[in-house]
Parts: structure tokens; C-alpha cells; sequence
């Protein structure tokens, strides 16, 4: 068996009203960063987590810095986050000037490990970014919890968790802030851009305010401070309404894919492993992703490489921050974050993966680590 075309890894569905609206900008020459898109999917996203607030922005990464700013933080503050995320969380931090202080992960959700977080609390500590890791929420009751006990702030940054749910409840207003990213592989896309939810109408005010330059809302072209230019398109909005609109069918084809997935693979566990869906949580299944066992001789990339001559395309799991030149720790100490890293990958998570697409993938998974043990 052999596939014709190369499965890729991740590939957005633009299937609704996507291409209706972004005409309508066309037509209408609202193609900048106002209009009726961006009032509407502002909106409407807010309804989508239960928010009194939603605020577009360029991309997920300014979403994480524009709380930090508004929460004033610079040098010499300290934010925990998680070793084991996508760099854009620990770059936020640093845009400040402030400090990101690692926290290892837990061994079944991969996601900040409640138990390893107030061993890092200083009095330097602001707040904590709490990441919901390829789609699976993280443990927010404890977090939350240890964040009231310290008056931290929390920040969840839910790039890659839209619609996941943490018992019952939607990501996105749980913290005090949640932020998202509609990059071309997320869940659901607007090309590049980006989106923060508060309940706190003080907080989305200041954000406001620093996302079009600071420009005094009571006189304009005056500026009291030095702002950024943050802002999404009405084009970029005009995708993601047609994106969010659809969004109950995005999250059910991931599903759909992630339960074949699971119904197919389960059955190897002596040779790998699932990120698994705690029972209190639900998983977006933003991307599958495989853990190798120890018995499997070959390392993660040769197996990587194995599926990518099948016509496969995988990635490897994030490299955790104390890993990397810009965050490098000398006396790292995150064995779970090391394990997991260095023996994961992402399998395709496609929407439109077919049912054959998925079995040929899964065969041929099987076929290359039963021959490496
Ligand atoms: C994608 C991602 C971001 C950043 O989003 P961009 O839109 O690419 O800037 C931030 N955090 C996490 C965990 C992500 O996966």
C-alpha cells in the first residue's frame, strides 16, 4: 500500500462563508483593520467562550503580549509558564523584559504539573501562562487555586485549544485572561491573527488602547505613551467568521479523526502511547500526538524519517525552553518535559483526512516500530 499524495500534517478548511465574506471586504474596500468583520467576530468569539470580552489582534503571539503589557510587567518581574510549549509563550514574557521561570510538565497530559509550580514562586512573581498543550486543557482548578493563594494573575494561553473544555467549561474564561492563534495550522485560521478574552472590562480597555498605538480615545493623533500597532484586518476577521461559524464541524472532524486514530492505535501501547484525554477534560485534538516506548530501538527522528518516505509528514513535539539558546538552563532539571520531547511527534490531524488515509498512516506507524524493537 502505498499513498498517492503526501498526507500532510495540518491544512486549513475554508468551507463556509470564508470566501463570501473576504469578497465582500474586496468589494466593499474595507480590507484594513476596521470594519463589520472584526466588530463580528470579536462578538461572536465572546459568545463562543463565554466572555464579556474579545479583542483581535495581529497574531496569537502579540495576544500574549498585549495582558502582559496591560498588566504593566517589565524588568524584574518574574512569569511562570511551562518549559514545554511553542516559543511564543516564553518570547511574551521576555518582549517585557521580564523573566520566564520554567515549570516541568505533568507525565499524562503533558500540560504545567500543578505540584511543581509554588516551588517557583518568588516574590518577583506576577503571574503564570498557563498553555492547554496541542489542544488538552490544563489542570486549572489546582492552578487557579495556587494563583488566588499567591495573588497571581493567570493568563491561559489557548493558541492551539479553541472549543476545548475543562470540566464543562469552555478554555477562554477561566483565567484571567485567555489568548488564542488563527495561524494557517490552528484549529481554525484567519492566515496569521490572534484573539484575547477577559471578563475584566479594565484589562480589555488598557489592551485596547496599547493594540491601535496608544492613540487617546478623547483626541485623536494624541498619544500619552508609546503603543503598538497590534491590530487584525477585516479581511483576516472576514476568515475567521466564516472559520468560527463552522467551528462545531472543525472540532468534530478532529474528533472524528482523533477517535479512528485512537480505535486503531490503543491496541499498541508496548510500542507507543497517545497524549491521553484526562476524564475531567476536553481534548481539541488540535494535533494526535505519538510517544514512543523505550523498546523501540530507533530514535524518534529515524522513525520520523521513516513515515516522511512513506509520503507522511509528522513534526517533532516542542523542544522544551530550557533546551534552546534563548532560555538554555545549566542545571536543567525537567525530566518529564526531556522525555516526552525527545521521544514525540505529531502524526497528520487533518479535518480531511479519510478514513483510508488514516489506516494507511497507522499501518505503516505499526510496521516501522514493530521493525525497530
Ligand atoms: C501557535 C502558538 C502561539 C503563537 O501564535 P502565532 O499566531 O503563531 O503568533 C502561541 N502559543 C502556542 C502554544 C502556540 O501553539
Amino acid at each position: 500500500m502505498k499513498a498517492v499524495q503526501r498526507i500532510t500534517l495540518a491544512s486549513p478548511v475554508l468551507n463556509g462563508n470564508e470566501r463570501k465574506y473576504v469578497l465582500d471586504c474586496i468589494d466593499t474596500g474595507w480590507i484594513s483593520a476596521n470594519g463589520k468583520y472584526v466588530t463580528e467576530f470579536e462578538k461572536q468569539f465572546a459568545e463562543f467562550c463565554g466572555t464579556k470580552h474579545a479583542l483581535t489582534c495581529a497574531n496569537g503571539t502579540v495576544a500574549l503580549h498585549l495582558p502582559l503589557l496591560a498588566y504593566g510587567i517589565g524588568q524584574g518581574d518574574e512569569i511562570i509558564i511551562p518549559t514545554f510549549t511553542y516559543i511564543a509563550t516564553a518570547n511574551a514574557v521576555k518582549y517585557c523584559g521580564a523573566t520566564p521561570v520554567l515549570v516541568d510538565c505533568e507525565k499524562d497530559s503533558w500540560n504545567m504539573d500543578p505540584k511543581k509550580i509554588e516551588e517557583k514562586i518568588t516574590s518577583k512573581t506576577k503571574g503564570i501562562i498557563v498553555v492547554h498543550l496541542y489542544g488538552h486543557p490544563a489542570d486549572m482548578g489546582p492552578i487557579m487555586e495556587i494563583a488566588k493563594k499567591h495573588n497571581l494573575f493567570v493568563i491561559e494561553d489557548a493558541a492551539e485549544a479553541h472549543g476545548a473544555e475543562y470540566k464543562g467549561q469552555v478554555i477562554g474564561s477561566i483565567g484571567d485572561v485567555a489568548t488564542f492563534s488563527f495561524f494557517g495550522n490552528k484549529v481554525i485560521s484567519t492566515g496569521e491573527g490572534g484573539m484575547v478574552t477577559t471578563n475584566n472590562s479594565e484589562l480589555a480597555e488598557r489592551m485596547k488602547l496599547l493594540r491601535g498605538q496608544a492613540m487617546d480615545p478623547h483626541k485623536r493623533y494624541w498619544f500619552n505613551e508609546v503603543g503598538y500597532n497590534y491590530r487584525m484586518t477585516n479581511i483576516q476577521a472576514a476568515l475567521g467568521l466564516g472559520q468560527l461559524e463552522n467551528i462545531e464541524w472543525h472540532l468534530g472532524q478532529r474528533r472524528r479523526v482523533a477517535a479512528q486514530y485512537i480505535d486503531s492505535l490503543a491496541q499498541y501501547n508496548d510500542l507507543f502511547t497517545l497524549q491521553p484525554e484526562m476524564p475531567w477534560a476536553k481534548h481539541t485534538y488540535w494535533m494526535i500526538s505519538i510517544l514512543l516506548s523505550d523498546k523501540i530501538k530507533a530514535s524518534r527522528d529515524e522513525i520520523m524519517s521513516l513515515l516522511d518516505a512513506d509520503g507522511i509528514e509528522t513534526r517533532p513535539l516542542f523542544y522544551p525552553m530550557h533546551q534552546m539558546p534563548p532560555y538554555f538552563e545549566e542545571d536543567a532539571n525537567y525530566p518529564v518535559a526531556d522525555r516526552v520531547s525527545s521521544r514525540g511527534f505529531n502524526i497528520p490531524t487533518n479535518a480531511t483526512l479519510t478514513d483510508e488515509e488514516i489506516e494507511y498512516i497507522c499501518s505503516r506507524l505499526v510496521f516501522h516500530c514493530r521493525n525497530n524493537l
